[in-house]
C-alpha cells in the first residue's frame, strides 16, 4: 500500500489541565481533501497545528510520509498553512507575495517568471500582480494566500478555517474553487472547519472530532448515511433516533410494541438496547386513508404536532407512541403540494435500508454544542 502522506500515532496534546487532543491516531492518503470537523474546542485546530509544527505533542509521533517530523519547526516540514486572516505581506504586491517562498529558497529569476503566472492562473487572478493586498477583496486575498502556499509545492496544505472571514455567498463560491484547485494540484489538503456543510461540499473524507478524539472518519456519504455514534448523527444534519430493543435477526422493537426491519449487519455485535436512526428526508408520511406503497417499508403510527412550510420543502414534527418525536421533511415537488394538518394521524414510513443503528448511549449534541 502507498505510504500515507500524514500519519499521527497516538498523539496527545495537553495545555495544563486541558487535554486538547487525546491519544489520537489517524492517517491520510496522498492527494485527498480531508476535513477536520467538530464543535468549538474539540481539538481540531490543535491537531492541525501539530501537523504544521506550530505545536509540539505532549506524547505521540507525527509523520509526513516516512519522516518522523515530531519536534521539527514548521519551516523544516513539507507543509504550508493558509490562515483565516490571510497573513499576506502588506508592503509587497501580489506578485512578490506569491514569489516569496520560492525566492527564499533561491529560485532563479527565470523560475519566478515561470511559476508566479502559473499560480495566478490557478487561482484565477491573472492581471492582479501589481496590486497591493489592501486593494483586494476578501475572496481575492484568500486566493493569493493559497497561491503563495501552493507555489512551494508542499506535500500537505493545511487550511485553518480559511473561509471563516468571508460572507456566505463568497464562501460558497470559494468552497467550489478550493475543491477545483485541490483536484488540479493533487496535493493533500487538510481543512479545519466547524461547518458541516462546508466539510461535506469539499472533502473526500471527514474526520468528526469530539473532545480531542475522532468519533468517525469516512467519506461524507458514509458519515451521513451510516453515522456510528449519536454525536456524529447529530452533528451532520438532523437525525431521528428512536430507542429500540433487538427483536431478532434484522428486527427491532419500539416501546409501543411495533417492530421495524433494519439491515442485519447493522445489528451485528449490538447490545440489547440500541437507537434506530433515519434521516428526515428519508421518511414518508401517509394518512391512514391513503395506504399506498407500504409494502416492504417500516411503518409506525404518529400524529402531526407541527408543520413548517419552508418553500422548497415542508417540515413536520410527528409525535409517535414509539417514544420520541420524529422530524419528516417532504419536498414540495408537485404543484399545490398537499399539506397535512396539525393533529392529523399519520403513518410514518421508511425503507429498512435507510435505517442506521446507534449503539453508544451518549446524548445527541444540542444546538449550542454544535457551534
Ligand atoms: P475552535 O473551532 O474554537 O478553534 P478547536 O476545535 O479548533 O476550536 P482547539 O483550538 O484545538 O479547538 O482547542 C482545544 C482545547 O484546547 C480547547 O479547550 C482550548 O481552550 C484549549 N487550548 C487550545 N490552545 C491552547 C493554548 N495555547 N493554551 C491553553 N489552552 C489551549
Amino acid at each position: 500500500m502507498e505510504q500515507p502522506d500524514v500519519r499521527l500515532e497516538r498523539v496527545t496534546k495537553r495545555f495544563g489541565d486541558v487535554t486538547a487532543v487525546d491519544d489520537l491516531s489517524l492517517s491520510f492518503e496522498r492527494g485527498g481533501f480531508v476535513a477536520l470537523l467538530g464543535p468549538s474546542g474539540c481539538g481540531k485546530t490543535t491537531t492541525l497545528r501539530m501537523i504544521g509544527g506550530f505545536e509540539e505533542p505532549t506524547a505521540g509521533t507525527v509523520f509526513l510520509g516516512e519522516q518522523d517530523v515530531t519536534g521539527l519547526p514548521p519551516y523544516k516540514r513539507e507543509v504550508n498553512t493558509v490562515f483565516q486572516n490571510y497573513a499576506l505581506f502588506p508592503h509587497m504586491n501580489i506578485h512578490d507575495n506569491i514569489a516569496f517562498g520560492i525566492r527564499q529558497r533561491g529560485a532563479s529569476k527565470h523560475e519566478v517568471a515561470r511559476q508566479v503566472p502559473e499560480m495566478l492562473d490557478l487561482v484565477q487572478l491573472t492581471g492582479f500582480e501589481r496590486r497591493k493586498p489592501t486593494q483586494l477583496s476578501g475572496g481575492q486575498a484568500q486566493r493569493v494566500a493559497l497561491a503563495r502556499a501552493l507555489i512551494n509545492k508542499p506535500r500537505v496544505l493545511l487550511l485553518d478555517e480559511p473561509l471563516g472571514a468571508l460572507d456566505l455567498k463568497l464562501r460558497k463560491q470559494m468552497q467550489i474553487e478550493l475543491k477545483r484547485i485541490q483536484t488540479e494540484v493533487n496535493i493533500t489538503f487538510i481543512h479545519v472547519t466547524h461547518d458541516q456543510e462546508e466539510a461535506m461540499t469539499m472533502a473526500d473524507r471527514i474526520a468528526v472530532m469530539n473532545q480531542g478524539r475522532i468519533e468517525q472518519l469516512g467519506p461524507p456519504v458514509e458519515l451521513y448515511e451510516q453515522p456510528r455514534t449519536a454525536f456524529v448523527a447529530g452533528f451532520l444534519g438532523v437525525s431521528n433516533l428512536l430507542l429500540a430493543t433487538i427483536a431478532g435477526a434484522g428486527r427491532v422493537r419500539f416501546a409501543d410494541g411495533s417492530e421495524a426491519a433494519v439491515p442485519e449487519e447493522a445489528l451485528r455485535g449490538a447490545p440489547d438496547e440500541v437507537r434506530i436512526g433515519v434521516r428526515p428526508e428519508k421518511v414518508r408520511l401517509s394518512t391512514t386513508d391513503d395506504l399506498t406503497n407500504v409494502n416492504g417499508s417500516n411503518s409506525i403510527n404518529g400524529t402531526v404536532r407541527d408543520v413548517s412550510y419552508i418553500g422548497v420543502s415542508t417540515q413536520y414534527i410527528i409525535d409517535t407512541p414509539a417514544g420520541d418525536e420524529l422530524t419528516a421533511i417532504v419536498q414540495n415537488a408537485g404543484r399545490g403540494a398537499r399539506h397535512l394538518d396539525r393533529g392529523q394521524p399519520v403513518q410514518v414510513l421508511w425503507d429498512p435500508e435507510h435505517t442506521f443503528v446507534i449503539t453508544d448511549t451518549a446524548a445527541v449534541p444540542t444546538l449550542e454544542e454544535l457551534v
